[in-house]
C-alpha cells in the first residue's frame, strides 16, 4: 500500500491555476522530491499535503485514511521550511520538545528520552540548552528536523530545507538529510528547485511545470530517458537542435537539422522518417579529439572558440563545421584545461547520446 496518495489536487489562486490536477502516490519509505522551477506549484502541493492550504478539489490519502479536510495537528505529518521557523525564545531542547508536549500524555522521562534521541541523530548532542540564536544556519535547520522528526510523524514534507545554507554546508547536509532519511525509513517528500538536490536525495523525482507534473521516474530515468524538452532542458546542461528524421540506418535514425548538419540518433519508438524531432546533447557527452574515430556514429569537424577552467573540468565552447555552438564539458588534464581557443577538433557522441523527442508544439 501506499503511505501518501493524491488524486487529483487542484489549487486555484483567481486566475491563477498553482496546482492543476495532480496524481501522485508516494511508497512507504520512500524520498521523492517535487522538483521544478520558482512558481510551478511544489510548496502549494506540500502545503495541502500537510493541511496549511486547502485543496479546491482532489483527494490526500495516508494508508487508507481520507485525510484531505482532517486539521494540521491531527494529520501525522513533520513540516520543516526554507526559513528554520524555531521558537526564538525556547531553548534548542523545548524547541525539540515542543510537539511532544501539545500532545500530551508523555512523562517527562519519555520526553527527555526522545528529544535526546533526536538530537543525537542530527548530530547536535550538546546545544539542548542554548536558544537558537547561538547556533549556524545549518544548526538551527538540524533543529528543525529534528523537530519535525520527535513525534515520528507518518510523513515528513520538506519545502527547500537547504536552500538559505551556503554551498559547501549545503551538499554537507544533503548527504546527512539522506543518511538520516535511510536511517528512519520515512516517507518524505521533498521540494526543491535544484535539480542536483533532487537527483542526489531522490528515489523518484516528479518533474512540475505550471502546477503540472512533466515526469514522475527514478533520477537516472529523468536525466537520461527525459519525456519532454522541458525536462531534458531542466535537467542538466545540454544543447538542443530541431531536425526532421531523413531515414533509418543500422538501427539508427539519421536526422537533419536545421543548420544542415546530418546526425544518428538511437531509434526511439513512434519515431518515423519523416518526423520533426528535437534532440538533446549533454554537455558532457561530447568528446573533442584531435581526429576523427574510424566508425564514430557522429563525428564533426570543429573550432574550439572559449574556453573555461573549472577545476576538475573545463568548459569549451566549439563552433561545428555546419557553423552551430555547442558547450562540451570535459575533464581538465593535469589541472589545466586540455585544449586552447583556436584549437582543431572533432566533436564525437554515440548515437545512444542524443535524445530524441518529439518536436515541441507537434502535440
Ligand atoms: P513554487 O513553490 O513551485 O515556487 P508555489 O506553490 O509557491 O510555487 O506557487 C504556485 C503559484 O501559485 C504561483 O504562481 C504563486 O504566485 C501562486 N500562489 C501561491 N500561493 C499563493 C497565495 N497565497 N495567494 C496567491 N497566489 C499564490
Ligand atoms: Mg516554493
Amino acid at each position: 500500500m501506499h503511505d501518501l496518495t493524491i488524486e487529483r489536487l487542484t489549487k486555484r489562486y483567481g486566475q491563477v491555476v498553482a496546482v492543476d490536477g495532480i496524481d501522485l502516490a508516494v511508497r512507504h519509505g520512500e524520498f521523492l522530491s517535487l522538483l521544478g522551477p520558482s512558481g510551478c506549484g511544489k510548496t502549494t502541493v506540500l502545503r495541502m499535503v500537510a493541511g496549511l492550504v486547502e485543496p479546491d478539489a482532489g483527494r490526500i490519502a495516508l494508508g487508507a485514511r481520507d485525510i484531505t479536510r482532517t486539521p494540521v495537528h491531527r494529520r501525522n505529518v513533520g513540516l520543516v521550511f526554507q526559513s528554520y521557523a524555531l521558537f526564538p525564545h525556547l531553548s534548542v531542547f523545548e524547541n525539540i520538545a515542543y510537539g511532544l508536549r501539545r500532545r500530551g500524555g508523555l512523562a517527562e522521562a519519555e520526553i527527555r528520552r526522545k528529544v535526546d534521541r533526536y538530537l543525537a541523530l542530527v548530530r547536535l548532542d550538546g546545544v539542548a540548552d542554548r536558544s537558537p540564536r547561538q547556533l549556524s544556519g545549518g544548526q538551527q535547520q538540524r533543529v528543525a528536523l529534528a523537530r519535525a522528526l520527535v513525534t515520528e510523524p507518518a510523513v515528513l514534507l520538506l519545502d527547500e530545507p537547504l536552500s538559505n545554507l551556503d554551498a559547501l554546508l549545503r551538499e554537507e547536509m544533503r548527504v546527512e538529510l539522506k543518511r538520516l532519511q535511510e536511517t528512519l525509513q520515512i516517507t518524505t517528500i521533498f521540494v526543491t528547485h535544484d535539480q542536483a538536490e533532487a537527483l542526489a536525495l531522490s528515489d523518484r523525482v516528479a518533474v512540475m511545470c505550471r502546477g503540472r507534473l512533466e515526469q514522475l521516474d527514478t533520477p537516472e530515468a529523468i536525466y537520461h530517458r527525459p519525456a519532454s524538452r522541458f525536462v531534458a532542458t531542466f535537467l542538466g546542461r545540454s544543447a538542443l537542435f530541431e531536425g526532421t528524421v531523413t531515414g533509418r540506418e543500422a538501427g539508427q535514425l539519421v536526422v537533419r537539422l536545421a543548420d544542415g548538419l546530418e546526425v544518428r540518433a538511437a531509434a526511439r519508438g513512434g519515431v518515423e522518417p519523416g518526423d520533426r524531432v528535437d534532440l538533446v546533447l549533454r554537455q558532457e557527452a561530447v568528446r573533442l579529439v584531435p581526429a576523427p574515430t574510424p566508425g564514430a556514429a557522429n563525428s564533426v569537424p570543429a573550432t574550439v572558440v572559449f574556453v573555461a577552467f573549472a577545476g576538475a573540468t573545463s568548459q569549451y565552447v566549439v563552433r561545428l563545421a555546419s557553423g552551430t555552438e555547442i558547450t562540451v564539458e570535459a575533464p581538465s588534464s593535469r589541472g589545466a584545461p586540455a585544449l586552447a581557443r583556436g584549437a582543431s577538433v572533432h566533436a564525437e557522441w554515440a548515437a545512444d547520446d542524443l535524445i530524441v523527442l518529439p518536436a515541441a508544439g507537434r502535440a
